[in-house]
């Protein structure tokens, strides 16, 4: 689960992270008025979304008083920010943070992430900060210094100023930040995060440091402990077919591409996804009907993968076991009917039963077309969206 800015902000300042003040805003007069209760003097209004560089897509803007803050909400909220993390429709502006301004000296990267492979959280850091960091990572890989905390232990301070020291940093810069990066690997083994990225890390004029950007992730298995974390969920920022299938008990994820597909089991879904695009076409989702995938899945999970207009066929691949491909050719036919599916279906039955299961298709008089393999059926349905 992702949260805002200002959320994960004031997650970091109760961890005693230092982050500027400020305030949410949902109109250009809020805007002015949590100016004022700065200070009056330059802040930063900043759009609030769930994706990042938002900095050079216009959703940063540092003005001199409350007056330019009022414009500068004006213009951002209700337009649609399209970052390079948003995707060509962009992202509704809703509400913005206006925050005291820094004066910047220097800009860091700092994070902390599961390393899945070492079963450990992973802290990085880095001197490029303000920067993509997926970029730095190709092209300038010594850039980037990293730890692992051990499970249950604290991060140790010299672990800290080891990462802080390999920036660049010295005196009291780098004792502030020592302890700032303890804060952080506190928060995430405490609130079980994923991810815990602070972008820039800076250090001001005056030689302190603090977090001007501030992004979490947390881990969706481990919300039922945090309570407090669960309601900070956002459910604008959610796609409604992807909150509509989770109500259904269905596993799925809106992709970009114009090839709905519909699955049974998450590793075969993944693997589909791949042959469509090994033959030149692009998934429009991912979607686990999972292991019991009856008429009433196959129905619900056509009504999302339809849901999205981008949809110009369906690869349907299902591997009989305990389910057999006769009872869920049944289903399917069942489904494309009451459905009304106008997009051609194409079909790839394999495991027990499937001699039945396809024949059940091929005599449905509906417009099926069978595939014996997996590679087949994602020729197929390339050759149908390619034309
Ligand atoms: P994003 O990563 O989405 O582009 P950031 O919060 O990192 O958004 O802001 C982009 C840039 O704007 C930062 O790298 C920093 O240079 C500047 N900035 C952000 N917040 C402040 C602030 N409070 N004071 C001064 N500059 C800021
Ligand atoms: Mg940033």
């Amino acid at each position: 689960m992702n949260v805002h800015e200002y959320q994960a902000k004031e997650l970091m300042r109760s961890f005693g992270i230092p982050v500027p003040e400020g305030g949410i805003a949902t109109s250009a007069d809020e805007a002015y008025e949590v100016a004022k209760s700065l200070g009056g003097g330059p802040v930063v209004v900043k759009a609030q979304v769930h994706a990042g560089g938002r900095g050079k897509a216009g959703g940063v803007k540092v003005v001199k008083n409350a007056e330019e803050a009022r414009d500068a909400a004006e213009k951002m909220i209700g337009m649609k920010l399209v970052t390079h993390q948003t995707g060509g429709e962009g992202k509704l502006v809703r509400k913005v943070y206006v925050e005291k301004a820094t004066d910047i000296d220097r800009e860091l990267y700092l994070a902390v992430v599961l390393d899945r492979s070492a079963e450990k959280l992973l802290v990085m850091a880095s001197p490029a900060g303000g920067m993509d960091i997926e970029a730095v990572a190709e092209k300038t890989p010594e850039k980037i210094f990293t730890t692992h905390i051990q499970p249950g232990l604290p991060l140790w301070a010299y672990q800290g100023r080891k990462l802080l020291f390999g920036c660049g940093l010295s005196g009291e810069a780098l004792k502030q930040g020592a302890k700032l990066i303890q804060s952080l690997a506190t928060l995430a083994w405490e609130k079980e995060t994923s991810l815990v990225e602070i972008n820039p890390l800076v250090v001001t004029k005056a030689g302190d440091l603090i977090a001007l950007d501030a992004k979490i992730n947390f881990d969706d298995s481990a919300l039922f402990r945090h309570a407090e974390i669960a309601e900070l969920k956002d459910p604008l920022e959610t796609d409604p077919l992807e909150l509509k299938a989770k109500s259904y008990g269905l596993n799925y994820i809106r992709l970009q591409g114009n090839v709905g597909t519909m699955v049974n089991g998450a590793g075969l879904a993944m693997a589909t996804m791949d042959v469509i695009k090994m033959a030149g076409a692009e998934p429009a989702n991912f979607l686990d009907a999972g292991g019991g995938a009856n008429e009433e899945m196959v129905s619900r999970g056509f009504e999302i993968i339809l849901g999205d207009p981008n949809v110009k066929a369906i690869l349907i691949n299902i591997f009989g076991g305990i389910l057999r491909c006769d009872t869920l050719a049944a289903g399917v036919v069942a489904a494309a009917k009451k459905m009304d599916v106008k997009v051609p279906l194409v079909v790839r039955l394999e495991g027990t039963n499937h001699e039945e299961g396809r024949r059940i298709l091929d005599e449905s008089g509906l417009d099926f077309t069978t595939a014996g393999t997996m590679s087949e059926a994602a020729d197929k349905v390339a050759e149908v969206v390619n034309g």
